[in-house]
């Protein structure tokens, strides 16, 4: 075997020679530069090379073997040009669905998973109408070349996904048994997380003078931050997650990992309609804009940025308290960058790794390579966030009974008490309830972390969340503001205005919520929904402010920038 590969260099997609449709797709699904495994990997497999790949799920590593053997596809030829075999039912599935995202632009592309327990006769109609790709099972594959139903005369590609569970599996006889049985004419590829003897022996028999591809992974202590992971699973138990962590944890500034760009805006403007300063920070954006980004973040407007790891490189903000990996890093190299953004200045940092159960093979990688334990963390339960939310509310309370002459509501309150015949504490009791419907004090415990939903259900779930959150109230990062901001210009009292600056003038909810707040003495309770687009946004204000206040907001000034406030239609109340 030649000596392993050791990726250090930068390289993008634009080096590796891709094909057309291929580079498409993947600027379709956002991905902004190639993973380690994949800088590595795809030149050789372009080349028709054998290789022996070491790497993880969570690695890349089937856009890694999926991207190049694409790119070698030859539409016109009617029968199996690549073969993968993977341990299990759901692998194939997904590294089927992963050849049909990625051969999106190739007309007529079909890719076939096949697996035991599914139906023979649906199979073998699909095999026999013609496909370019099989991802299959060792048992199932075996079957079909059995029966002569596999033609693989045409097979350019053998992948062997996951050989470590195969080999645990107890497949491992079966994968030597088709090894044994197809042409011998084709490049193969082994990828598996370890290395144990019968693969090493299965390689050396049936590779070719394979590249070896181990990406080096740089080894480094992190002192001043404390790391832990969460086990979860899926985009919306992530998000709720998120949610209570924010909610639980005092935090100061933040930056999220995700993988893609499309993911940065995604989440960004998921915590913005939850109440939270966030913004994304990707490679699409402008260098200025990505600067501007930066620099509110370090000014104390905006608390959250969303980034890729490509935008983020080299962020030195010494308020980030924590940094969260919504998706886990390609590799530990990664991860290091990524913790790096905390814990500066001789500052405590927080680093926080979500993981999904397939990925905790990739943990330990990373856990290894930082040399500093990553504990196991638990969601913040329902009490702590009680906790957190009463505290925040005796706050408010003790803020206002100092800072606000009640004496006109104290009157009031006592003339109710007399005409109702209820006592102070119930009157109090129902105004605190009043005041917390929309975020109720007493929280319960969240679900299990880790969903099996199907894609549909979540998808649902999602929808009905967002419909759930445009009632919910925002939360100010200190959590001191809980105003309801979720009524609507439908509910008859709010009103909506349009300024002209939007996302793309790198301003997020805060900074409206800030003009309006301070430039007319405007109470936030009177500001409602927030619409950001790219070049001008929206806000509700209650219709109760009077004509002075919005006489001060012809005023107004965003970052200091002066914008006109103007009614959004004519019907609404003029300035
Ligand atoms: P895998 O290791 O193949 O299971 O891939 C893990 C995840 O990484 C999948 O969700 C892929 O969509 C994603 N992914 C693969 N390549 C890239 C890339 N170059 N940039 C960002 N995400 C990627």
């Amino acid at each position: 075997m030649a000596s392993p590969t050791v990726v250090t260099e930068e390289i993008t997609f634009d080096d590796l020679a891709l094909a057309k449709p291929i580079m498409q797709a993947v600027l379709d699904v956002g991905y902004e530069q190639p993973t380690p495994i994949q800088a590595a990997s795809i030149p050789p497999l372009l080349a028709g090379e054998d290789l022996l790949g070491v790497a993880q799920t969570g690695t890349g590593k089937t856009a890694a073997f999926a991207l190049p053997l694409l790119s070698r596809l030859d539409l016109t030829v009617n029968a199996p040009q690549i073969l993968v075999l993977a341990p299990t039912r759901e692998l194939a599935i997904q590294v089927a669905e992963a050849f049909k995202s990625y051969a999106h632009h190739m007309k007529n592309f079909r890719v076939l998973p096949i697996y035991g327990g599914q139906e023979m006769s649906g199979q073998l109609r699909q095999l026999k109408r013609g496909v370019h790709v099989v991802v299959g099972t060792p048992g199932r594959v075996m079957d079909h070349l059995r029966r002569g139903t596999l033609q693989l005369d045409q097979l350019k590609s053998l992948v062997l996904d996951e050989a470590d569970e195969m080999l645990r599996m107890g497949f491992i006889d079966d994968v030597e048994w088709i090894l044994q049985h197809i042409p011998a004419e084709h490049q193969t590829a082994l990828f598996s997380a370890t290395m144990p003897g019968p693969i090493k022996k299965v390689a050396s028999k049936y590779l070719n003078k394979p590249r070896e591809i181990r990406i080096a992974s740089a080894t480094q202590t992190a002192e001043h931050t404390h790391q832990s992971y969460l086990v979860v699973n899926g985009f919306e138990r992530k998000l709720d997650a998120i949610t209570r962590i924010l909610e639980a944890h005092d935090f100061d500034a933040m930056i999220i990992f995700v993988r893609t760009k499309t993911s940065t805006v995604e989440l960004a403007e998921k915590l913005e309609a939850r109440g939270y300063s966030a913004a994304p920070l990707n490679g699409d954006m402008s260098q200025v804009l990505r600067e501007r980004t930066i620099s509110r973040l370090k000014k104390q407007q905006l608390d959250i940025v969303v980034a890729t790891d490509v935008a983020a490189r080299g962020i030195d903000v010494k308020r980030i308290s924590h940094v969260l990996n919504f998706d886990i890093p390609h590799d530990s190299e990664a991860y290091i960058h990524r913790i790096g953004r905390t814990g500066r200045a001789g500052r405590e940092g927080r680093a926080i790794l979500f993981v999904a159960p397939r990925e905790r093979r990739l943990l330990e990688t990373i856990a290894r390579a930082t040399r500093q334990p990553i504990a196991m963390m638990k969601l913040p339960s329902g009490k702590e966030v009680s906790g957190k939310r009463i505290d925040q509310f005796k706050q408010h309370l003790t803020e206002t009974l100092a800072q606000q002459d009640l004496k006109f509501y104290a009157d009031l309150l006592l003339e109710y008490n007399s005409e109702a015949e209820q006592p102070i504490e119930n009157i109090a009791a129902a105004l605190a309830y009043l005041l917390q419907r929309e975020r109720p004090l007493q929280v319960k415990d969240a679900p299990p972390s880790s969903d099996r939903q199907s894609k549909h259900t979540n998808r649902d779930n999602r929808e009905n969340r967002e419909k759930d959150n445009r009632h919910k109230p925002r939360v100010s990062r200190k959590g001191r503001d809980s105003s309801t901001r979720g009524s609507n210009t439908r509910d008859g009292n709010m009103q909506e205005y349009r300024i002209d600056v939007g996302r793309n003038d790198a301003i997020g909810p805060g900074d409206i919520v800030g003009a309006i707040a301070n430039e007319a003495n405007i109470d936030s309770c009177h500001i409602g929904h927030i619409r950001l687009h790219d070049n001008y946004s929206t806000v509700a204000l209650s219709a109760q402010i009077s004509a002075d206040s919005l006489q001060k907001l012809r005023a107004l000034r965003i970052r200091n920038r002066p914008v006109l406030l103007r009614p959004n239609d004519k019907k609404t109340k003029k300035l």
